[in-house]
């Protein structure tokens, strides 16, 4: 046997301290290995490198450089160091430690969503000169909002914060405006958006408002290679604007000053994997570490934003009435119980006659756009009298019937609403959610003879329509923009969005018709086909978005939901998550509801077991507590490898 030559540590701070790429909870912590003379150089703080660890040789990044080691015990040499670029700032560190405490994660999966892999051959292109800043915009550029000069001047010097209810019309060159307004002070910003084709039109706006080469568009579609050139652009300081989807929010821009997020709401700012952060939430906690400002921007709002405004975190930036006047829509409501159209064809589609009408009108004028909702929803239950969402009177959640001969069930705490009185009326009847009737394109073709019929949605997205007479058929998230705006739109099947069994169904209704209906010119007529006197209908009749997400924040309040109150999701088998349940040390205010069977299987459960939901509900000061107390009981699992996965989520955007 040869003995390996001898290493010796480096003669200046010797010690580099790493976050290993290894998810387990009970290892969650940093790890000291030493550096030699050699690798002392590039080994600085952001570094990735190659160590052993439990016999392996895993990933590692360098997090710091001490002069020694806490731990006792005699250290490992780190093996190897790749390349010489800082890739986690230890401003993207400490948000990333933060992010992991507050959803009960390990620091490895968060690094992980933050820092995209490496690819060597992107490392040796030369680096170019930090861009010069673009001229400031006319500080008139926002005049369709009240205060809209003054932010401009503010996202120049301060740290605006605001949630912007933004109007009908070229929101992404109004994003574009208040982005250069930073940019040209020097600042970096960050713009994250829900989907690559809100990324493409943001990516034409800042061209046209930065000028070229000034900002970088970050998108997971993008490739690894072209992915990691574009993420060193940023981290090496060469440009400081970017705008992408999920992923971006952890871009490491030099001299943040303001962050953006489009259309919060939207479930695409969930992050799909542990531990399922939401984007809007990890800006809160970075705009708050590096003291930028923050614009929640949407023509929607969600109670999240209502409450970061309610307690004055947050200011707003609401639409002129001149504004108002001028660039909105007319919003009307059609029960689906409503007289059909006096048409044969039109009640063939079962088109109500206001909506008939509205569509007919607009075909004269332009393309009128059609909302319908895909199927495949879980049908909920509602009050037969007053048609709101019934809840249970056990915990508030939503109520929905597992089988058309079987009690309705809570989805949330499981128990039989036998003796069930509606909230809001008090009357003792539910009505099952009519699936909606199944309406063909044909069908529609033949309602509006002679009109073209063109479809957007599923596999067949259309990004954009022109301003010739058509109908648009479209699934909800998936409507082209006309060019010239639409001269009317119609939406369909409001039930199917309403009567989701979900804590944000209203939510996101309403989300849903005000993206749809902002598509729709000045003036132009919207009709949605549901109860007018429902509250998400009544926000969208009157377009106060910031109502409706103040009644919502009321509503979760009195019933101790998010953001009013913190919620875990424990989803695994029977065993695992009783295993987790035992072992969690809760606070006082701590109530467990459940379980239900889940709807989805987590990763990682075994096979032949069902899987089950339990949540976890506490106050929001309490919300600390329970992430803490999650984290050590999963530790404690990871330690004595329990057998089963179970899939924590906090606040999860989805609660149905
Ligand atoms: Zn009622
Ligand atoms: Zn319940």
């Amino acid at each position: 046997m040869r003995a390996r030559p001898a290493r010796e540590p480096a003669a200046e701070r010797p010690v580099a301290r790493l976050a290993i790429d290894v998810s387990l909870p009970h290892l969650d912590r940093s790890f000291d290995y030493l550096v030699t003379e050699a690798q002392s150089e590039a080994a600085v703080a952001g570094v990735r490198c190659r160590v052993r660890f439990a016999g392996q040789l895993v990933d590692a990044i360098v997090l710091d450089r001490v002069d020694a080691s806490e731990h006792e015990g005699r250290l490992s040499f780190v093996e190897r160091v790749l390349g010489s670029e800082p890739v986690l700032t230890p401003e993207i560190a400490a948000l990333a430690r933060e992010v992991a405490g507050r959803w009960a994660g390990s620091l490895a999966d968060v690094v992980r969503l933050a820092v995209p892999p490496r690819h060597a051959a992107a490392e040796k292109l030369v680096r170019r000169p930090p861009q010069d800043p673009p001229p400031p915009p006319d500080l008139d550029a926002l005049d369709r909002y009240d205060g809209g000069a003054a932010v401009l001047s503010e996202l120049a010097t301060g740290t605006p914060r605001r949630s912007w209810t933004m109007l009908p019309g070229p929101w992404p060159d109004e994003l574009a405006t208040a982005v250069r307004a930073a940019a040209a002070a020097g600042r970096g910003v960050v713009t994250v958006v829900p989907d690559a084709r809100d990324v493409a039109r943001l990516d034409a706006a800042f061209n046209t408002a930065l000028g070229p080469g000034r900002h970088v568009a970050l998108t997971a579609d993008l490739g690894p290679a072209e992915r990691y050139r574009r993420f060193l652009a940023v981290s090496r300081g060469e440009v400081r604007v970017v705008v992408g989807t999920r992923a971006a929010i952890w871009a490491p821009v030099h001299d943040l000053g303001l962050l953006v997020v489009w259309d919060d709401g939207d479930d695409l700012l969930a992050e799909p994997r542990a531990p399922y952060p939401n984007v809007r939430d990890i800006a809160i906690l970075r705009a708050h570490r590096a003291n930028a400002g923050l614009l929640l921007a949407g023509h929607a709002m969600t109670a999240e934003v209502a409450q970061l405004v309610e307690s004055q975190w947050a200011g707003t930036l609401e639409p002129s009435q001149a504004a108002r006047r001028r660039d909105l829509p007319q919003v009307r409501a059609t029960g689906d119980d409503d007289a059909l159209a006096d048409d044969a064809a039109a009640r063939a589609a079962r088109l109500p006659t206001l909506a008939w009408r509205a569509a007919r009108e607009g075909l004269e004028a332009g393309p009128v756009l059609i909302q319908v909702p895909r199927r495949g929803y879980q049908p909920g239950l509602a009050c037969a009298a007053c048609r709101n969402p019934a809840h249970c009177r056990h915990c508030g959640g939503p109520l929905a019937r597992p089988a058309a001969d079987r009690p309705p069930v809570c989805r949330w705490c499981g128990v039989v609403a036998t003796d069930w009185r509606c909230a809001t009326c008090g009357k003792p009847d539910l009505r099952a959610v009519i699936v909606g009737v199944r309406r063909t394109a044909e069908e529609f073709g033949r309602a509006f003879a002679g009109v073209p019929v063109r479809t957007s949605g599923g596999g067949a997205v259309l990004d954009q329509v022109d301003d010739r007479p058509a109908l648009v058929l479209s699934t909800p998230g998936a409507e082209p923009v006309a060019t010239g705006g639409y001269a009317a739109a119609v939406l369909l099947d409001g039930w199917m969005l309403l009567s989701r069994p979900d804590l944000r169904a209203g939510e996101e209704a309403l989300r849903r018709w005000l993206a749809a209906a902002a598509l729709v010119r000045g003036g132009g007529k919207v009709v949605v086909v549901a109860p007018g006197e429902l509250r998400p209908v009544q926000a969208l009749l009157r377009w106060q978005p910031r109502w409706h997400a103040e009644r919502e924040l009321d509503e979760r309040r009195t019933l101790h939901l998010p953001p009013a109150g913190r919620m875990a999701a424990l989803t695994g088998s029977r065993r695992a998550v009783d295993d987790l349940i035992a072992a969690l040390d809760l606070p006082p205010g701590a109530e467990v509801l459940g379980p239900v069977p889940a709807l989805a299987r987590p990763a990682g459960a075994e096979d032949g077991e069902a899987s089950e939901r339990m949540l976890i509900r506490v106050p929001r000061s309490q919300g600390a507590e329970l992430a803490i107390a999650v984290k050590i009981a999963l530790a404690g699992r990871s330690a004595r490898k329990a057998p089963g996965a179970v899939r924590v989520e906090l606040d999860p955007a989805v609660l149905g």
